[in-house]
């Protein structure tokens, strides 16, 4: 009979743990998570890390929507609307306190579609009209013109027309435009052979209203990264190199139906010798808010040096990292092309 006290300690935890520390329905699961959560992310956010401010730790954002749907009003909560954007946009959307979550919270992408209800949305872009049948590289404001001067990538990709877009894939941005007039956009790329994108995180925008809109066009979404893995894969880099990889090519791309090769076998950068960090997507929050963007960057770069992480030369995937990073790091920060000189 020594099996009854088993029995009944079982039960007396499923009972704890499926009825008693259950949510109630009347609210969303991922806002309660974080309401009652001991913060087990905290340290992980780089944001309230740099800033120093516990009101925008993921728990402190999360329970301004929390609140919000209990009934009370950004006003109540945070002393105006205007306010309760701000702490809405204080995150980078790095995904880290989602990696360091029991229940992997998606804090950015609750922050992101909360922000969207504070924005009225009017066509502020904008959006490139392009021709039929078209092979096409989006790069961001202001690059055409390396693109054009780089003759061997582009003959790889099969000559892409460049366009520059300043279009709904930032984040900032994407809330403001309507969705017909997002959609009717998505639509005209519906004869492209292919749509190159220079970085992970543009690329995931796109893809990312595509779903929402239920639009087919991702099929035809390609990374410039995927073009070249095989010969980047392949590269060693030494000690003092380290591979700036981001949190879009290694967890967001894959949920979204892209096929990233060297992530789709499970091995990581750091899995094939590489040195990887990850600055934690300062690139795109720099546009909303500059300022902080710099002090996460200096506190970032600051972090490694006192880690005694040398890292004379950056090697970032995303060409925004690379402006970003570069502020700081003077001629010492790369695109991947810097590994195949000729
Ligand atoms: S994201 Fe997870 S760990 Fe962070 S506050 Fe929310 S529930 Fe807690
Ligand atoms: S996604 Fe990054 S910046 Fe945003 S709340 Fe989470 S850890 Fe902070």
């Amino acid at each position: 009979m020594s099996w009854i006290p088993d029995v009944f300690s079982t039960l007396k935890t499923w009972v704890f743990k499926k009825k008693l520390l259950k949510f109630s329905s009347r609210f969303r699961r991922d806002t309660q998570a974080c309401f009652y959560c001991p913060e087990m992310c905290r340290f992980a956010c780089p944001v309230s890390e740099t800033l120093r401010d516990n009101s925008v730790t993921p728990r402190g954002k999360m329970s301004i929507l929390h609140w919000m749907e209990r009934g009370e009003t950004p006003d109540k909560i945070t002393g105006s609307a205007e306010n309760a954007l701000w702490y809405l946009e204080q995150c980078t959307g790095c995904g880290r306190c989602t990696e360091y979550c029991l229940h992997e919270i998606d804090v950015a992408g609750a922050l992101r579609k909360a922000r969207k209800d504070f924005y009225s949305p009017t066509l502020l872009p904008t959006l490139p009209s392009i021709g039929r049948d078209k092979n096409i590289l989006f790069c961001e404001p202001g690059r055409q013109n390396w693109w054009r001067s780089r003759a061997n990538l582009l003959t790889r990709m099969n000559s892409p027309e460049v366009i520059e877009w300043t279009g709904p894939h930032k984040e900032w941005l994407q809330g403001k435009i309507t969705s017909q007039a997002l959609a009717s956009w998505i639509d005209s790329f519906s004869d492209a052979t292919n749509l190159w994108f220079e970085s992970a995180e543009v690329a995931w925008f796109f893809l990312e209203t595509c779903e929402e809109l239920g639009r087919p066009v991702a099929k035809k979404v390609r990374l410039v990264w995927q073009e070249f893995f095989k010969d980047w894969a392949s590269k060693e880099l030494s000690a003092t190199e380290v591979f700036h990889e981001s949190y879009h090519l290694s967890r967001l791309l894959p949920r979204v139906g892209v096929s990233v090769p060297m992530y789709e076998r499970g091995l990581l950068p750091q899995h094939s010798g590489w040195n990887v960090i990850d600055c934690g997507g300062e690139g795109f929050y720099r546009e909303a808010h500059p300022e902080k963007a710099n002090a996460l960057r200096e506190r970032f770069l600051n972090d490694l040096k006192s880690d005694g992480r040398t890292a004379t030369t950056i090697i970032s995937q995303s060409l925004c990292c690379v402006e970003h990073l570069a502020a700081d790091k003077q001629g010492s920060v790369y695109w991947l092309d810097h590994l195949f000189p000729s």
